[in-house]
């Protein structure tokens, strides 16, 4: 299997993300009859905040970093959605992260509209203290911008619950008094949920059993490959193991490892916490990204980043399910050809929501400054996901449309009917 061993989980060939986006919204506005004024509102991001600042290193010197922080839409609500730390963050990217989640606030009925930030860095290159510098001058440059009643923030890529903290208390310092509810995915300890850190993998997992119950097929001894290794893709790896499932590849930044009867999750689980690579574990063969994408199982997980399933690489795909724990993970090119060959893709904005839900239970919490139980939280995001994603298949027979089309149609249809019953200011 050791064939392309191109090490690092992700396909490195840059797609644009923004043209994915914008061509999944145009399909869905057709679908709905959208009139042209609405569609370029839509196409278009409301606001778009670009900041160059100062971090001084731990030598002395001083390197300069580009920000973001964009909203597409606020028609639902105030804006929400993570910061990206990544050596490939740019202006394209970080709009079409934040349309997705206008779409994947709206389809599970958050009272939120869309927004995207991060930091063109590569976060492992800094030390501790750099990293905390960053991000308070990161927090300061966009503080114009965030606000629990405005624009609530939270984890990405490359970003943490201790970088949450460091904005919370940035901004707190700001408004000398504390603002918990101004980011989500902090730590408990400072008014984080319970829950929020595995809600993302957790989401996936019911979306996962809901899929394999309406095919009446039993998760044990189903095989799957999960592409990234990080918050998204570790847990849901761990639930699906834990369920009986044979999670038999599995890729990270430090490489790929498979074997066919099976990888031992939990031991991976403590390689990923003492921040050991993978290939170290001994578990099967090395085998590359491509290797991985292509491999024969059942469900296929990619949860690293867009740009992966596309139209160069979607005709040697042999999953039979593909569930979207990136955001967009799959170009239309490519879910084109897998609607074809009847693979079914459960699209991003619905199977990787559970992340965004349980933000929005910490945010309620943080507000009315009354914590929850884990089990309320689980059962609550359990319900909200579950109820979400039946809507979606509903929509997806009605119309008989692939599910992204529905999920699509769904979300995009409440946003307009909010633009709609607002009105166009003044
Ligand atoms: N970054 C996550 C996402 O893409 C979570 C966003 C949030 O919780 O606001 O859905």
């Amino acid at each position: 299997m050791a064939t392309n061993v191109d090490y690092g989980a992700l396909n490195l060939e840059k797609t644009n993300a923004l043209e994915s986006a914008i061509a999944q919204f145009n399909s869905a506005a057709d679908h709905l009859g959208i009139d042209q004024g609405i569609r370029d509102y839509l196409t278009k991001c409301k606001r778009e905040l670009t900041v160059h600042f100062p971090v001084r290193k731990d030598d002395g010197t001083t390197d300069v970093y580009t920000g973001y922080r964009i909203h597409h839409n606020e028609a639902r609500g105030p804006v929400k959605g993570g910061l990206r730390f990544h050596p490939d963050v740019d202006l394209d990217e970080v709009r079409a992260l934040a349309m997705w989640m206008t779409w994947k606030c709206a389809v599970v009925n958050l009272p939120y509209g869309g927004a995207k930030g991060g930091v063109a860095v590569d976060p492992k290159t800094l030390s501790l203290r750099e990293l905390e510098t960053l991000t308070r001058r990161f927090a300061t440059e966009i503080s114009s911008l965030i606000g629990p009643a405005k624009d609530v923030p939270a984890p990405d890529m490359g970003t943490n619950p201790q970088i949450m903290a460091w904005i919370m208390d940035t901004y707190s310092m700001h408004h000398g008094y504390t603002v918990s509810g101004v980011v989500t995915g902090k730590p408990v300890s400072v008014g984080g949920s319970m829950g929020r850190e595995e809600a993302t993998g957790k989401g996936l997992f019911y979306v996962i059993q809901d899929t394999m119950k309406a095919r009446n097929t039993p998760l044990e001894g189903r095989t799957v490959a999960v592409q990234g290794f990080g918050n998204v893709g570790s847990v849901v790896a761990r639930y699906l193991a834990g369920a009986g499932a044979k999670v038999i590849g599995l890729t990270d930044v430090s490489g790929g490892i498979y074997n066919a009867n099976g990888l031992d999750i939990e031991a991976l689980w403590s390689y990923k916490k003492d921040r050991r690579p993978l290939t170290d574990a001994n578990q099967g063969d090395e085998i590359g990204n491509s290797d991985l994408l292509e491999l024969p199982v059942d469900i296929l997980v990619p949860a690293a980043i867009e740009g992966q399933l596309r139209g160069d690489n979607a005709d040697r795909v042999q999953a039979k399910i593909i569930v979207e724990g990136a955001n967009g993970p799959t170009t239309p090119a490519a879910d084109a050809i897998f609607n074809e060959r009847g693979i079914l893709v459960v699209p991003d904005i619905i199977a990787n929501a559970g992340g965004v839900i349980v933000s929005y239970f910490e945010w309620v919490q943080d507000l009315q400054s009354f914590f929850w139980e884990h089990n309320e939280v689980d059962t609550k995001l359990h319900r909200l996901i579950t109820t979400a994603y039946e809507a979606v298949v509903a929509r997806s027979l009605q119309d008989k449309i692939t599910l992204r089309e529905a999920a699509m149609a769904v979300a995009v249809a409440k946003v307009v009917e909010a633009i709609n019953i607002r009105g166009i200011y003044p």
